[in-house]
């Protein structure tokens, strides 16, 4: 009965993996994961969150029963503190609702359903570009996706005009989309002065804000910073929706953790919308995975822990960091031609390159090194031994 079926095309980002793995060459260079890789280009598991396991285990009155269908709620409740700040006012008045999720895209497609359910305006905005699974979770979802301007490939930089054109324009009631910090895949972020803006934008046509949160503490190395998008939004007493992944800031990206929280306007609200998510959860997978909730609990809960993934948190950013510094000082050397600035300029995991996807093509084929065609580099892939090689192919595309 599925002799019709034809083969169907490997997903564009986890694809290029795929691709890496077959290659034999000892020099080949994963620059397409959105994973943290040591300097010796190994997975990471943080300390502390070793540490938390190893309580866990130890713990004997642990018991692996079911989940509530909206998860821990020790989890959900440090998580909404986490993500809005411990003196929210929208927490102190109980006006958010937070659901445990399978990590940052589940918490995506929870909101959409929920939205595609309950919420009037069906339409929603995301970034030009944006992380690739957007438009398919929120259509798939039921939502109608538009986008709008985000980046100019001019500057490399935002296109900040046009993001307020095209969200001036856009219906009243549409949904945004938007990156809390460290926008994937350009590494482009707004300013807090042009936040504000958008902000007012946003509040002045009641659209509403759904933030996409999965690099919280990994752009700029502190958990506070990287939220100040958010903050300001939930601040204004207004509706927003964030969807929280634990995956790269704890490296907990196998163990599927997430939150979904809804800030909403009274805390009566709050609990009729979170009645409302159990009913989208329930029929989807029932209810949430333990372990990976109840190693971010541990740590969140416990001051010391807290404070020790603050600095390993620190500590993965600031490699990322260096590796930018590391690959511009390399083109520089190399006299690449070109403005390489934006490589220091851009934030978080990602840096798009401006390489167009024959150059990526030229890249992979003659120097191994694997990235998503649209030129973004993974800078957590890199290392000091490594960015001579992605110097090197980056300078050979370019001038060839
Ligand atoms: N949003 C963005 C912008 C991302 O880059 C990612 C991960 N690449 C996710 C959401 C979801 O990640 P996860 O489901 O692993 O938490």
């Amino acid at each position: 009965v599925f002799d019709h079926l034809v083969r169907a095309p490997e997903d564009p980002i986890l694809g290029v993996t795929v691709a890496y793995n077959k290659d034999p060459s000892p020099v080949k260079l994963n620059l397409g994961v959105g994973a943290y890789r040591t300097e010796e280009g190994k997975p990471l598991v943080l300390n502390v969150v070793r540490r938390a396991e190893q309580m866990l285990v130890n713990d004997s009155s642990r018991v692996k029963e079911y989940l509530p269908i909206v998860g821990l709620s020790d989890f959900n409740k440090l998580s909404a503190k986490l993500i809005l700040g411990a003196d929210s006012p929208a927490i102190q008045e109980n006006r958010v609702s937070t659901v445990q999720c399978l990590s940052g895209t589940g918490s995506l497609r929870v909101g959409a359903e929920f939205l595609a359910r309950h919420y009037h305006q069906h339409t929603i905005y995301i970034p030009q570009p944006t992380w690739g699974n957007h438009p398919k979770v929120f259509g798939l979802a039921g939502l109608s996706v538009k986008t709008y301007r985000y980046y100019d490939p001019a500057t490399r930089g935002l296109n900040f005009q046009g993001l307020l054109e095209d969200l001036g324009s856009a219906p009243s009631g549409a949904i945004v989309l938007l990156h809390a910090c460290a926008h994937n895949p350009t590494g482009v972020d707004p300013t807090i002065h042009q936040w504000e803006q958008i902000r007012q934008l946003i509040r002045s046509k009641a659209l509403l804000p759904f933030f996409d949160s999965a690099y919280q503490g990994f752009a700029s190395g502190n958990l506070d910073a990287d939220a100040e998008s958010v903050r300001m939004f939930a601040k204004d007493g207004g509706e927003c929706l964030v969807a929280q992944s634990y995956a790269k800031n704890m490296g907990l990206y196998g163990e599927r953790v997430g939150a979904l929280s809804i800030v909403c306007r009274s805390a009566d609200v709050a609990s009729r919308v979170e009645s409302q998510l159990k009913l989208v959860i329930r029929p989807m997978y029932s209810n949430p995975p333990i372990h990976g909730a109840s190693i971010v609990a541990t740590i969140l809960k416990d001051r010391s822990m807290y404070q020790e993934w603050t600095i390993e948190l620190k500590a993965m950013a600031e490699r990322i960091i260096s590796m930018r510094q590391q690959l511009f000082d390399a083109l520089r050397s190399r006299g690449t031609p070109g403005d390489w600035s934006h490589i220091i300029k851009q934030i978080g995991m990602f840096t798009f390159t401006g390489l167009n996807s024959k150059q990526v093509a030229f890249m992979t084929k003659e120097y191994h090194i694997y990235m998503t065609s649209d030129g973004r580099i993974s800078m957590a892939g890199l290392s000091s031994r490594t960015v001579p090689h992605l110097a090197d192919a980056i300078h050979a595309a370019v001038t060839r």
